[in-house]
């Protein structure tokens, strides 16, 4: 989990970095990349918060612990702001 978050969190800073120097530079951001870290953060953030729930037990789908919540959102960001699997169909035709 912890190795899944940092992995996660190095890809997306790498992915913001580089585009941020990309429009410093007057050129288009790289969209692979910025779609690649979309798809692998938030599959990461709903594949650790399900493992999280497995640690709390039943209590993790209790709403008297936090973790219930972050599951629900680390699974509505795979949807909002755009499907993973039609970005990832958007972002292969780039690559
Ligand atoms: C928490 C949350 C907040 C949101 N906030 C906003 C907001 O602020 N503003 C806004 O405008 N919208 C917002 N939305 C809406 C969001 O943008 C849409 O839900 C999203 O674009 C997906 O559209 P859809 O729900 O119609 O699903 P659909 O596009 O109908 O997809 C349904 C299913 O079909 C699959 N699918 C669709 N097309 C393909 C394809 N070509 N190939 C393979 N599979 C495919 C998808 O993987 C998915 O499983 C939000 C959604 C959520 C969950």
């Amino acid at each position: 989990m912890f190795a899944g978050v940092e992995a996660a969190r190095a890809f997306s800073r790498q992915v913001m970095v580089y585009n941020f120097q990309q429009i410093v530079e007057a050129k288009p951001p790289a969209l692979e990349y910025s779609v690649a870290s979309k798809v692998f953060c938030t599959e990461t953030a709903f594949r650790v918060a399900s493992q999280a729930i497995q640690i709390f037990g039943g209590n993790g789908l209790s709403r008297e612990y936090a973790i219930e919540k972050i599951f629900r959102d680390a699974r509505a960001s795979m949807i909002q702001d755009g499907i993973n699997e039609t970005l990832a169909i958007g972002a292969a035709s780039r690559l």
